[in-house]
């Protein structure tokens, strides 16, 4: 971590001594650090250690995908035990307080500790995303949204296009300096949670939030252009992602070359314009179904923004499958990965002409 950011020419370039510096982590939801689903403990105590070192005050924030699970998260992601050791403040943003912002005409709430703070640093880990593409440091700052208003947006901004310039929004209030990449070990396939832990063996950051995801994308096998939220930032000029534009250093630029990676079964059809998406919904869904791992915990239930899962006596929960709006929110928090999202016939077909959404 000390030479990433020697090479970035030194964290006191982007903390400065006395300021309350937020580092933000993924902790999504209640996995191990070997799960690989959460942002490890060392790569956050690193951080704590550097910004300590420039007189700067750090502390470790996030909103978890189920509220309710927050103490459970904090523990079992080791970031409870890992603030403990290092005396540092583990802050429940859901009891702190928040406050409504507007930014291009969308209302949402921010927790106050994080509009309070001086700087934030945005700690992704590294995972493709049934619904986004990519999860990385752009995204990351989703977890900076108090509360069940998380999955309830998705309801509100149900299609990527919407969800993505919500995203954006978000991103262009908070601004972090400085966006480190947890690397090390990070996720391919069904992510945010269901996919598989892959050694990619770096760790990267930028001053530039959407250059970090840039190179991330690329590294995992997705072009840039066809995530969303990305591409929106990159046209609201909130950063850099062409790739001609980003210049790479450091002496594990050949962990993050590109490789063939597992990629999400529902990345979506991001290049169809958002008429076309209103209009062929009904042929392109994506839908959950659950398996026989389900253990009945009612988790999807309680996460999902539009009821539309029941639960049943000792039995898996039921889809009303014309309430479900593709939001992935019940995969992203089910504790057993026995939730996978299932697409329609012709999103399947269709998707077989997206493999140019592959980097070459
Ligand atoms: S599918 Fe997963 S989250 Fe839903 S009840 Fe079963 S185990 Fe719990
Ligand atoms: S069933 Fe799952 S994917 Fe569908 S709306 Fe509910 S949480 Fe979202």
């Amino acid at each position: 971590m000390g030479r990433l950011l020697e090479g970035l020419g030194g964290m006191d370039r982007f903390v400065k001594p006395g300021q309350s510096v937020l580092i933000k982590p993924n902790l999504l939801s209640d996995h191990t650090p070997e799960e690989a689903v959460t942002t490890h403990p060392e790569v956050v105590r690193a951080l704590i250690h550097l910004v300590r070192a420039c007189g700067a005050k750090p502390w470790v924030a996030d909103s978890p995908a189920v509220i309710a699970d927050l103490h459970r998260v904090w523990e079992r992601t080791g970031m409870a035990a890992l603030c403990r050791e290092e005396d540092v403040p583990l802050v429940n943003l859901e009891k702190a307080g928040s406050r409504t912002v507007e930014e291009d005409g969308l209302r949402f709430t921010i927790a106050n500790p994080v509009l309070e703070a001086d700087a934030i640093i945005t700690v992704p880990k590294v995972k493709t995303h049934v619904l986004t593409g990519l999860t990385g440091a752009v995204k990351n700052l989703y977890g900076t949204v108090p509360g069940r208003q998380k999955t309830m947006f998705h309801k509100l901004y149900p299609y990527p296009q919407d969800f993505a310039r919500l995203l954006v929004a978000i991103y262009r209030r908070i601004r972090p300096v400085l966006a480190i990449a947890d690397g090390v070990v990070g996720m391919e396939g069904n992510g945010p949670s269901a996919g598989a832990p892959v050694e990619l063996g770096f760790l990267a950051g930028s001053s530039d939030a959407l250059a970090l995801d840039a190179v991330l994308c690329r590294t995992l096998g997705l072009d840039p252009r066809t995530i969303v939220h990305l591409e929106a930032a990159r046209r609201a000029g909130l950063g850099v992602a062409e790739w001609s534009e980003i210049v790479m250093e450091g002496d594990l630029i050949g962990a993050l070359a590109p490789r063939e990676y597992r990629l999400p079964s529902t990345v979506p059809l991001n290049y169809v314009p958002h008429w076309l998406v209103r209009f062929v919904q009904p042929l392109i869904w994506h839908r959950p179904l659950i398996s026989g791992a389900c253990v009945f915990c009612g988790k999807c239930v309680t996460a999902c923004p539009a009821e539309a899962l029941q639960m049943k006596l000792r039995n898996r929960p039921a889809l009303k499958a014309e309430k479900c709006i593709a939001c992935c929110c019940c995969h992203e928090v089910c504790p057993e990965h026995a939730i996978t999202m299932q697409s329609s016939p012709f999103f399947r077909f269709a998707r077989q002409f997206t493999k140019g959404s592959r980097t070459p």
